[in-house]
């Protein structure tokens, strides 16, 4: 019988290229079973944006400042897949948040945006986005922020990344569902995955919303909550010329116009989904609404998309509200947990910081090997170009993070004070008159790729 592979790697979306690419860059023998093809899954049903999380400011500022922090990872490091896309958040009289709260928000989000290579934000006029919207509704606009974020062909994402892993000497294996987990007593010695058995001294489970699917296999369960998300697709490309961040019809929500190569996205939906996720399907619902939502901007949008795409989050099962859960992430040791060696999960977290989770997943995985290797994923570029490391930036205590994480409410109330004190001391800036307005040569400007 062949040796075993030091890991063996199960789902190729964008986390499991990443643990696949991070060991075997630390000199690990490594293979990855995917059932069909890279970033088939939740990666493909992504809104394409490497972005901090901007939302999360209101319930979970910790997670944002992490996920800025490892996009500036991915944009150094994939950055030829990357384009800036400047978003435009209009607001309306009737809007649930005004212009004040809005630009907190994004003067919140400014001080995260360095660490992604963004740009701080712009306040636009109602006239201004007008023009910079062509179409937009203009009764009741009141004007406009801007921000920005990067788009990436998440799919071309995970194939690069597992490319870079193969370079580095892992074996990928394409239309491979992983249908059994190989076991000696209580240990998982690998798995059967296309009619073949892998033998692995650590197997990490990365299927995405199918983690706990695939820890059944072994035994085991996780807590996962799926939130379901469906985008429409329309074919063509410009719609908008630029993003746009619109208040939906609910008001409580807001949706994404992501004009793309891929055509233009509009979504998501967040809403509870069916515990497998090969169940998750688009309702006609879902379909209304965000065309509900998009047309009250634009009344001559077309009425019908083209296609629609959907994909369940993998959130971790957390205490709390549906609109207060966490996208921090969690490797899960089956040893400790449920006394079965040699099993790891990597779980929950988003596609803009899946660079980190697979390095804590591989950190994991080299505690178990006694491996002492480091990663090295941030030092080398997709195509195998070496990089400088960024500048240190303070990163959150480690001790806050879990202390939060058990406590969604106390959770709020952190990110809910500091845009307090920050809605304060915008309030007092803009009485002095320095939040001054943007012009649309000055925006182009701004955003113009360096
Ligand atoms: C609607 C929506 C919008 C989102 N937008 C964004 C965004 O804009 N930016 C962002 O950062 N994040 C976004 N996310 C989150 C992000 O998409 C996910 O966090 C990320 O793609 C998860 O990647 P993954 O590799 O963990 O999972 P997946 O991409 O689902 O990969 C898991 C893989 O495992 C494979 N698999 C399953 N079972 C088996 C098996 N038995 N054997 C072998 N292979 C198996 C699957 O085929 C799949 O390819 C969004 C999520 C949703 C649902």
């Amino acid at each position: 019988m062949s040796a075993p592979f030091d890991v063996i790697v199960v789902g190729g979306g964008v986390t499991g290229a990443g643990v696949a690419r991070d060991a075997a860059l630390r000199g690990l023998t490594v293979a990855l079973v995917e059932r069909g093809a890279p970033g088939c899954g939740t990666t493909a049903a992504s809104t394409h944006l490497i972005h901090g999380g901007m939302r999360y400011l209101l319930y979970d500022r910790l997670t944002t400042h992490e996920t800025c922090w490892d996009c500036g990872h991915i944009v150094r490091t994939a950055g030829d897949l990357l384009t800036r896309l400047p978003i435009v958040w209009p607001v309306y009289r009737d809007h649930a948040r005004g212009l004040e709260t809005v630009e907190t928000l994004l003067e919140e989000y400014d001080r995260f945006q360095p660490m992604k290579h963004g740009r701080r934000h712009l306040r636009l006029s109602a006239e201004t986005c007008a023009r910079l919207v062509p179409g937009i509704k203009t009764e009741g606009l009141i004007g406009a922020l801007s921000f920005d974020e990067w788009w990436v062909d998440a799919e071309d994402l995970a194939r690069r990344t597992l490319e870079s892993a193969k370079a580095a000497g892992a074996q990928i294996l394409l239309g491979a569902p992983a249908e059994a987990v190989l076991r000696a007593g209580a240990r998982v010695i690998g798995v059967r995955a296309g009619g073949r058995n892998l033998r692995g001294r650590v197997t990490v489970n990365a299927a995405g919303p199918w983690v706990d699917k695939v820890a059944r296999l072994a035994g085991a369960s996780l807590p996962l909550r799926l939130m379901k998300g469906t985008h429409l697709v329309y074919r063509d490309q410009a719609l908008s010329p630029v993003g746009l961040l619109l208040e939906a019809e609910d008001r409580s929500r807001c949706i994404f116009v992501v004009p793309s190569p891929l055509g233009t996205w509009v979504g998501p939906t967040d809403l509870p989904g069916p515990d497998d996720p090969d169940e998750a399907r688009t309702t006609d619902d879902e379909i209304a609404y965000l065309t509900r939502s998009v047309r009250r901007y634009f009344p001559r949008w077309p009425r019908h998309h083209d296609a629609t795409i959907v994909g369940s989050r993998p959130i971790l099962g957390q205490p709390g509200a549906e609109n207060l859960l966490s996208r921090d992430f969690e490797v899960f040791d089956h040893e400790l947990r449920d006394g079965i060696p040699g099993l790891l999960t990597i779980g929950g977290g988003k596609m803009s910081d899946y660079r980190l989770m697979a390095e804590a997943a591989t950190d994991a995985a080299c505690r178990k090997l006694g491996a002492a290797a480091h990663g090295t994923t941030q030092l080398t570029t997709l195509d195998g170009r070496p990089v400088a490391a960024i500048p240190p930036w303070p990163q959150p205590a480690p001790a806050l993070k879990r202390f939060l994480r058990a406590r969604p409410r106390l959770r709020r109330l952190h990110a809910l004070a500091h845009l307090g004190a920050a809605f304060a001391s915008h309030l007092a800036r803009r009485a002095a008159g320095s939040c001054p307005e943007t012009d649309e040569a000055a925006f182009r400007r701004h955003y113009a790729t360096d």
